[in-house]
């Protein structure tokens, strides 16, 4: 059977879907979270990350687990440690892990987790396989919104570009990995099949809005100032221009073909993923 955890997420959520409209029977697909309650028409086990017990016990028999990365950030390392440590326990043949793009190599300011979980998969002695997931085009629906009444996206991205997907593809990829074929040892470099300028972001924005939009570009000492002054603390306005810095400097710009090679079609073009996530 295959486990698949986060599965409460967003992105679990639709690699569960996948993997049944993929063939896996519902009794060897269990999806697993803290409150897996909700989730219907498949097994599903109760664990945290910080509970080793619960970790092992869902795993108990499984083949396969797909570690979707935890989402906090700095002490996630030993929670991902933790659910390779159960997986090992449990017998477990191959752990499927999503990383970040280039995580071995980039200076992205929210790798060094990835990088980290990624030594202890290699190190495991278990199989792996490596999902380094560019963006989700999803995270740019609340900047898309805003620049509904605004009409302008403020970014200090400067020419950098983003190679994003849209959660469903990522998921599509996730299950395609799970459900056949040999991925052990495998790193895959998941993007979109288009690095888009912030530029094109405010095109697409302006498409699917029905309003002129324009990409405002602000250095970062601006972009982080410019937020303070709207209310964001200044933790969560450093964060946020720290990642455009990061884009600036092409850390999530590599458009590969290994989403669209293991999916079998091509990924979703910006301005769909952008209105389907409106919709
Ligand atoms: P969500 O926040 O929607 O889902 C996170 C999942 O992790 C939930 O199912 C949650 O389950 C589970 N989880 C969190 N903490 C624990 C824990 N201690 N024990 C067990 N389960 C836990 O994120 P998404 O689905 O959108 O994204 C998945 C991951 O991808 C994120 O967690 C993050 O690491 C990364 N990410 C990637 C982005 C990208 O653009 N590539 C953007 C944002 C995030 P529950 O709370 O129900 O237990």
């Amino acid at each position: 059977s295959v486990v698949v955890t986060g599965a409460t997420g967003q992105l679990g959520r639709l690699v569960v879907q996948h993997l049944r409209a993929g063939g896996l029977p519902a009794d060897e697909l269990v999806a697993a979270a803290r409150r897996p309650e909700g989730l219907a028409d498949v097994r599903t086990a109760t664990i945290d990350y910080d509970d080793p017990l619960s970790l092992e016990t869902a795993f108990a028999g499984a083949e396969m687990v797909l570690l979707i990365s935890g989402t906090e950030v700095g002490t996630r390392v030993a929670q991902h440690g933790r659910v390779i440590d159960a997986a090992r326990a449990a017998g477990v043949r191959r752990v499927v892990y999503t990383s970040a793009p280039h995580a071995d190599t980039t200076s992205l300011v929210l790798a060094p987790d990835h990088r980290a979980t990624e030594e202890l998969l290699k190190a495991s002695g278990l199989a792996w396989t490596i999902l380094r997931n560019n963006w989700y085009t999803e995270n740019y629906v609340g900047a898309v919104e805003q620049a509904r009444s605004t009409g302008v996206l403020l970014t200090s991205t400067g020419d950098g570009r983003v190679a994003s997907a849209s959660r469903d593809d990522f998921a599509a990829g996730a299950a395609a990995v799970l459900l056949g074929g040999d991925h052990d040892g495998r790193v895959y470099e998941l993007s979109g099949d288009v690095a888009w300028s912030f530029d094109q972001l405010a095109e697409a924005a302006s498409a699917v809005l029905g309003v002129p939009v324009v990409a405002k570009q602000v250095s970062s000492d601006e972009h982080r100032a410019i937020l303070v002054d709207a209310g964001l603390d200044e933790g969560t306005a450093g964060f946020v221009a720290t990642l455009d810095a990061d884009i600036r400097r092409g850390d999530l710009a590599d458009a590969t073909p290994d989403l669209r090679t293991l999916i079998g079609r091509p990924t979703t073009p910006l301005v769909d993923g952008l209105r389907t996530a409106l919709a």
